[in-house]
C-alpha cells in the first residue's frame, strides 16, 4: 500500500506531471514571469468556471482578503463580523486595517458561521460580514444576505476552502461559492482543492467598479503606468503559477468528485459508530470536501489521533484553538466561554486524510483502524 498522506500532491503530480511540466516550460521559454499571457487566460477560464464576471488574481488568499477589505473603503473602527472557527488569515486582515473585529460562534453541525449569532452581533457600526465556507461547504448565505440587505452590509466570502462548491438557493438557482456576496476571495495554496505549486490567490466579483479598483490596488494603485490613483500594494500571481492553475482547473471537477466519493465511503463505513459523528451535509450547498472532519465524542479525539499515528495514518486538528482565545487577539477582550460551540468543536474535530488520489485499499485501511480503535476502547 502507498503511504497515506493528508493530501498527496506527489500522487497527483505522477498523474498530471507531463501537462504541468509543459505548462511551466512554456513560461520559462517566454520569460514573461510577471503578468504573462497565462494570467489573463487563467482569469478568464476561472471566470467561466465560476460563472462570475470578474476574477482578479493576486499573490495569496490572505492578500485577497486584505484587498477585499481595502476596496470597500472601510474606516478604522468600522465593525466586521466573522466566525470564531476559521483559519487565522480571515481575521488578521481585519485587525491589520484597524477595523473592529467582531467574532461570533459557529454552528455545531456544519462548522460554519451562525447567522443567528451574526444577527445578534450587528450594531450601527457594522459594515461587513465575512462568512467562511469551511472545509468545502457553503455557509448559510441566504440568511446572511437577508441580514446584509436589511442592515446595508457588505458580504465578503472567504471561499479559500470551497473552490467549486455550489450554493443552492430556495428558488432552485445555484451559484458557486465565492460569487454570492459582494466580493469572494480564494487561495491557491498547494493543498487547497485548486492549488498551485507555491502561493496564489484570487478575488471574485460581479461589480465592475470593485473589479477595476481591485486590479489597481493589487498593482500599486496604478491604472496607467506610473500614475497612481489609489494607495495600493504589490500582490500579483506569478505567471508560472497561473500556467499550473490552468492545467489544474481542467481537472478540478473530476478531483472534487473523487473527494466526494472518498467522503461517501467514509460516511458509509462509520454509519454504525456512535462514538463519532460524520460531517453534516447542508441542504443548501454541495460539499467538495476540502477536509473530511469528524467529531470524536467522550474526550477520545487525541487518543484516536495517536492510535492512527501508530498505524501510519496521518490526521489533523483543524482548528485546535478558537480565534477568540489566541494571544494576539486578547485585546478584543473576549472571555473563555463566550463562544461555546467553537470551543467544543476545537476539542472534538479531527480531519482524516482526504484527496482525490486516495485508493480503496488506503480507505479501507483507515476506516478499519478508526473502527478498531473504538471497538478496543469500549
Ligand atoms: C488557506 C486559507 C486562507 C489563506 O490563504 P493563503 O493563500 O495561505 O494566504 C484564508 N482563509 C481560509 C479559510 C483558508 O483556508
Amino acid at each position: 500500500m502507498r503511504e497515506i498522506q493528508m493530501v498527496d500532491l506527489k500522487a497527483q503530480y505522477d498523474k498530471i506531471g507531463s501537462e504541468i511540466d509543459n505548462a511551466i516550460k512554456s513560461v520559462l521559454v517566454s520569460t514573461a514571469f510577471i503578468k504573462g499571457p497565462d494570467i489573463k487566460q487563467f482569469e478568464e477560464e476561472l471566470q467561466e468556471y465560476m460563472s462570475v464576471k470578474h476574477v482578479i488574481s493576486c499573490a495569496n488568499g490572505t492578500d485577497a482578503l486584505h484587498l477585499a477589505m481595502m476596496v470597500l473603503g472601510l474606516k478604522p473602527g468600522d465593525e466586521v463580523i466573522t466566525t470564531d472557527f476559521t483559519f487565522i488569515a480571515t481575521v488578521e486582515v481585519v485587525a491589520l486595517l484597524g477595523l473592529k473585529l467582531v467574532i461570533v460562534d459557529a454552528e455545531p453541525g456544519t462548522f460554519n458561521i451562525s447567522p443567528e449569532a451574526v444577527r445578534k452581533a450587528i450594531t450601527p457600526k457594522t459594515k461587513a460580514i465575512v462568512p467562511v465556507h469551511l472545509f468545502g461547504q457553503c455557509a448559510d448565505m441566504e440568511s446572511l444576505i437577508e441580514l446584509a440587505e436589511k442592515h446595508h452590509l457588505f458580504i465578503i466570502e472567504d471561499a479559500a476552502q470551497a473552490t467549486g462548491a455550489d450554493y443552492l438557493f430556495k428558488n432552485g438557482t445555484t451559484k458557486k461559492a465565492g460569487t454570492i456576496g459582494h466580493i469572494g476571495t480564494t487561495s491557491f495554496f498547494p493543498s487547497k482543492n485548486l492549488g498551485c505549486y507555491g502561493d496564489g490567490g484570487a478575488l471574485y466579483t460581479n461589480d465592475d467598479t470593485f473589479a477595476r479598483k481591485l486590479r489597481s490596488i493589487a498593482n500599486h494603485g496604478m491604472k496607467v503606468r506610473y500614475h497612481y490613483d489609489d494607495i495600493g500594494v504589490n500582490s500579483r500571481l506569478d505567471t508560472i503559477q497561473a500556467a499550473i492553475l490552468r492545467v489544474k482547473l481542467k481537472h478540478l471537477s473530476k478531483f472534487n468528485e473523487a473527494r466526494k466519493a472518498v467522503a461517501d465511503r467514509y460516511d458509509k463505513a462509520f454509519e454504525g459508530c456512535h462514538s463519532i459523528s460524520v460531517p453534516e451535509r447542508s441542504v443548501f450547498s454541495s460539499h467538495i470536501f476540502h477536509q473530511y472532519t469528524i467529531k470524536v465524542k467522550n474526550g477520545k479525539r487525541d487518543d484516536l489521533k495517536k492510535f492512527l499515528e501508530s498505524k501510519k495514518i496521518p490526521s489533523m486538528v483543524y482548528y485546535p484553538g478558537p480565534i477568540h482565545l489566541q494571544k494576539a487577539y486578547g485585546y478584543l477582550g473576549y472571555k473563555e466561554n463566550d463562544f461555546p460551540v467553537t470551543t467544543i468543536l476545537c476539542k472534538e474535530v479531527l480531519s482524516l486524510p482526504m484527496h482525490p488520489e486516495m485508493d480503496r485499499e488506503q480507505l479501507d485501511y483507515i476506516t478499519l483502524n478508526v473502527l478498531e480503535f473504538f471497538d478496543k476502547s469500549l
